[in-house]
């Protein structure tokens, strides 16, 4: 019997979603029902990493060349940039390596992969902005901002961070608890807004060509450079032959957890970003001197959401765990989340009747490990920083403000320590496990 799956929003996770069941779905199971709020696929946004662990979901749908065709694969060296001497303290060594692209690449890769075939089995409705749904025994019915409505079987909220889906599931669990326990339901619409890191960070493409002729010995060109510094910091790295992604963080002290004050993303001058980085490396002071403008971004998360799936509903990527953008944890975790949900959804056991507990089995997969990589996202970008909360226990915070080398080194070996979770255990595995418990469960 025909599964009818709805997919909200037409990001990188919802996307990756509709490839996996495409892949893995018996075409006699398969409808789904894909709904975009904007006129077309968003093909904005700057550069994106993707990791072993993720490189492994492209190679299992047979995207591996075409993912690798597009991307480069910068080693990433970690300097001290806050002084007028800088100099290099450690590189992050990655034993399966790690790949950039623009996102907007990703995007058309993941989209041109959809249409290569005829897609029966898919219908991409786009201007279909999800506003809230209703949830009976037997099937969702999803409210569009345009006054029209659909029915579904099943209801995944790859809708971002901003998430109707999120927005409604957790209304109706604190519904359910408001009247015997109202501090109970306060705190579930509580965990499901999104907070501050107390981070922006300005995004930049800059034109290579641009920086080999105003700086030609740029250590920017020379490949992809974690630029560390007291209380900011600056990633960059190449997305194509021609541009590099840059972004330049600045962290205000005491700022994780408060409310954010103003919006999320705000145009901005590269004057901002000149009287940031004023007093840092001269190479990185041009750099800025030479970027055009920039989009200012407030980091927000998504912190322990406690549990991304309520009966027909279930939510991935950023809709249920919005994080800082530290090792492409954000897109990764997305695709990585589609991929285990996607071979759920594919399992010939798998039905209408049963598949809310089918999604009890996604949650106790993967909200651990998109938690894990939600912290660890979050302390890496605060150790690139020194945050002394942050720092490896024993750090003699003044020498290594002062350039200390043994002290740098720890936490370089702390950041090394770190990036485990990008090979630790591949989605493939975590599908075993879910496999596993989905044979006990139905
Ligand atoms: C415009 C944009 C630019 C980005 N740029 C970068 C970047 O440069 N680097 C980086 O690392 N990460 C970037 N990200 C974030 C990164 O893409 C995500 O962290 C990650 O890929 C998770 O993707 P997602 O599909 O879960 O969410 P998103 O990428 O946010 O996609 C959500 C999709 O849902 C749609 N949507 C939202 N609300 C509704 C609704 N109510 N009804 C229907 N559809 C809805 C949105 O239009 C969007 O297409 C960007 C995201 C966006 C939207």
């Amino acid at each position: 019997m025909t599964l009818k799956i709805a997919i909200c929003g037409g990001g990188i996770s919802g996307l990756s979603l509709a490839l996996v069941l495409k892949k893995f779905m018996a075409p006699s199971k398969l409808s789904v029902d894909l709904y975009e709020a904007e006129p077309t696929f968003t093909e904005i946004g700057a550069g994106i990493t993707v990791w072993h662990r993720t490189r492994s979901v492209f190679a299992s749908l047979g995207l591996q060349a075409a993912l690798e065709n597009r991307a480069l694969s910068p080693p990433m060296t970690l300097r001290k940039s806050d002084t007028k001497e800088p100099f290099v303290f450690g590189a992050l060594v990655t034993p399966h390596g790690c790949i950039a692209l623009p996102r907007v690449d990703l995007v058309q890769l993941l989209v041109e992969s959809l249409q290569i075939d005829p897609m029966p089995f898919l219908t991409i409705h786009f201007s279909k902005k999800l506003v809230s749904y209703d949830q009976a025994a037997d099937g969702v019915t999803l409210h569009f901002a345009d006054g029209s409505s659909s029915r579904s079987d099943v209801l995944v909220g790859a809708d971002g961070i901003g998430s109707s889906t999120r927005r409604t599931m957790y209304a109706d669990l604190a519904e359910r608890v408001a009247q015997n326990d109202p501090a109970k339901a306060d705190s579930i619409l509580q965990s499901a807004q999104p907070t501050w890191t107390g981070t922006y960070t300005y995004r930049t493409l800059l034109d290579r060509e641009k920086l080999e002729t105003v700086s030609p010995q740029n250590v920017m060109l020379g490949g992809g450079y974690l630029w560390c510094g007291s209380g900011k910091h600056v990633v960059s790295y190449p997305v194509s032959s021609t541009l590099i992604n840059i972004l330049f963080f600045d962290s205000i002290p005491g700022g994780l957890g408060k409310p954010l004050p103003g919006p999320s993303v705000v145009a901005a001058s590269k004057d901002e970003v000149v009287e940031l980085y004023k007093d840092w490396e001269e190479d990185l002071r041009v750099v800025a001197e030479n970027i055009g403008n920039v989009s200012k971004w407030a980091i927000r998360h998504i912190r322990s959401l406690p549990q991304y799936a309520d009966g027909r509903v279930v939510l991935i990527g950023d809709s249920a765990h919005a994080m800082s953008t530290h090792k492409g944890a954000g897109a990764g975790q997305a695709i990585d989340d589609s991929y285990v949900l996607g071979r759920i959804l594919a399992h010939p056991k798998v039905t209408t009747e049963n598949v809310a507990e089918a999604f009890k089995v996604y949650d106790a997969i993967r909200r651990p490990v998109a938690s894990e990589a939600l912290e660890c996202s979050l302390r890496t970008g605060f150790l690139y920083e020194f945050h002394p909360d942050y720092l490896p226990t024993g750090t003699d915070v003044e020498k290594l403000h002062a350039g200390d080398r043994g002290e740098l080194k720890n936490v370089a070996d702390e950041l090394q320590d770190m990036s485990y979770i990008h090979w630790a255990e591949l989605p493939g595995r975590e599908w075993e496990r879910a496999l596993d418990m989905l044979e006990e469960r139905l």
